[in-house]
């Protein structure tokens, strides 16, 4: 029987430093993406995975095998006609993944397969990162410090050849993904500003932006109206670039400000797969258990009216309408829009985070989840509750000249700028002047935010006088 290694890709869709390819290459190999790989709730997400491995399939020639079956069928399967020498593969790293990993070891084992495992998808060897006493950091500037001692994971050498194996079967069928066809999954992908699925072009535009060398990042990445960050994130969680190579890049760059905080934002990432590591629940679960006391409200409407973009509060909607139309939103304005669903309308964070989930390409097990938990103040080293945002003041601020808003909801232009903020708040007359009628043009805000404030301390300082909280 012919001698083969097979290759499982499943967040590292890439073809440059792809350590599983390049160890796999000394005989024929199938490059396999198994179909328990999709994403199981994320629509956005598996819109972009469709996009991506197609991007992928034409960098194989046409070779990448798509395991609709379990993966241990096909392994049955394959190693009926070959002889099966190495099955390779880069660690997951959320707990699907992991239970995936752990159904292959006994039938590898079975079977006489060798199973391989690399890292594809890290800076750091999360192990080497503990405090001297053996227990795992806490805050992320003490831990950021600890990891740029230590050295980055290595880049693998370059894919000279490979000779790829085409099995029967597996075809990239768009049915595989049906969220692609759907309206809304088209839509997303027409709408979203960044660089298309797939490695070639988020390599072009790493290239590009190296170039530039990020310049205007630090300051520039608060403006949600203007494109000043990466929009690489869906494709470094896809793994189409690898993030030791995004630093290596880094470092060939003359130093600079920008350059160190876009560094400290792929820590952050970093920070957050430490964080699933450790705490494999952190979609649902506070990882403070302190706050499973907290007297959350679930309201399903005000629920659908965030989602919607219909909470009346303009930075909350826009931000909510940008989400649903692109697949994105940015930064800045996520922390807006989940402050304002955790903080004012008290609604759990795992219901935002499950939305979240649902509409971004870059939705990330540990990004997302750690993200939130940042927010609603369970998580490690997260904002503390009481820091809480006023969504009119951060839109005053990160959106002076109401670019955004007015991308987002364009009836605000009928109004002048400085009530674009809080339409709610502009007198009478000038609502009239403009013919601007709240209820008919824009909602009322679906929430009081100084009385809503004032609710949300108090909770917080109930539960403190109870010991509950720290
Ligand atoms: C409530 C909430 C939910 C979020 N959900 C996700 C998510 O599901 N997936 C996701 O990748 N990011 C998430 N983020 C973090 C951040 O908003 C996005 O990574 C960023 O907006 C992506 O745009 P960019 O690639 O242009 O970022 P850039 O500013 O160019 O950053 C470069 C890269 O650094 C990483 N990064 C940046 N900020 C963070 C952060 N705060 N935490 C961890 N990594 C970061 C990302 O990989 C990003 O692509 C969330 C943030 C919040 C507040």
């Amino acid at each position: 029987m012919k001698k083969i290694n097979i290759v499982l890709l499943r967040k590292d869709l890439r073809i440059n430093d792809n350590p599983a390819l390049v160890n796999a290459s000394d005989l024929p190999t199938v490059v396999v993406f198994p179909a328990e790989a999709r994403p199981p709730k994320g629509s956005a997400a598996r819109v972009w995975l469709g996009h991506s491995l197609a991007s992928l399939n034409q960098q194989l020639s046409g070779k990448l095998y798509l395991a609709a079956q379990p993966m241990a069928t096909f392994i049955r399967e394959t190693a009926a006609q070959f002889n099966i020498q190495g099955l390779y593969m880069a660690h997951g790293l959320s707990a699907e993944d992991k239970a995936f990993e752990q159904t292959l070891m006994p039938l590898c084992q079975q079977l006489n397969i060798e199973l391989h495992f690399t890292d594809a998808n890290l800076l750091w060897d999360l192990q080497t990162l503990q405090k001297a006493d053996q227990s795992a950091y806490k805050v992320f500037s003490a831990f950021y410090r600890h990891a740029q001692k230590q050295p980055l994971l290595k880049q693998a050498s370059q894919l000279n050849n490979i000779e790829l194996l085409s099995l029967p079967g597996g075809a990239l069928e768009t049915e595989f993904v049906p969220e692609m066809t759907s309206v809304w999954g088209k839509k997303i992908i027409e709408n979203w500003p960044g660089s298309a699925p797939g490695e070639p072009s988020a390599q072009q535009r790493w290239r590009r932006l190296c170039q530039q060398a990020f310049n205007n990042y630090q300051q520039g990445r608060n403006i949600p109206s203007q494109i000043n960050t990466s929009l690489l994130s869906a494709a470094i969680e896809w793994g189409e670039l690898s993030v030791r190579q995004m630093h290596h890049d880094l470092c060939q760059l003359s130093p600079s400000d920008d350059i160190e905080h876009f560094k400290s934002e792929l820590a952050w990432r970093a920070f957050s797969h430490y964080l699933l590591r450790d705490y494999p629940h952190m979609d649902r679960e506070n990882i403070n258990p302190k706050f499973n006391h907290f007297p959350w409200l679930d309201n399903p409407l005000l629920l659908h009216k965030w989602q919607q973009g219909l909470t009346g509060i303009p930075i909350v909607d826009a931000g909510m309408r940008e989400l649903w139309h692109t697949g994105y939103m940015h930064n800045r304005v996520r922390m807006i829009t989940a402050s304002l669903l955790v903080k004012n309308l008290l609604i759990p964070w795992q219901h935002g985070c499950k939305w979240f989930e649902q509409t971004l390409f870059d939705a990330s097990p540990a990004n997302n989840s750690a993200s939130w938990q940042w927010v609603a103040g369970s998580g490690m080293d997260a904002a503390p509750y009481f820091r809480i945002f006023n969504p009119v003041t951060q839109s005053e601020r990160f959106d002076k000249n109401t670019d955004y808003l007015c991308k987002w909801l364009p009836q605000l232009e009928k109004l002048p700028p400085k009530y674009r903020h809080a339409p709610w708040q502009a007198p009478n007359n000038v609502l009239q002047s403009c013919d601007f009628v709240l209820a008919r043009d824009y909602p009322h805000p679906i929430v009081d935010l100084k009385d809503s404030r004032q609710n949300a301390l108090s909770a917080y300082q109930n539960l403190k006088q109870l010991g509950k909280l720290q």
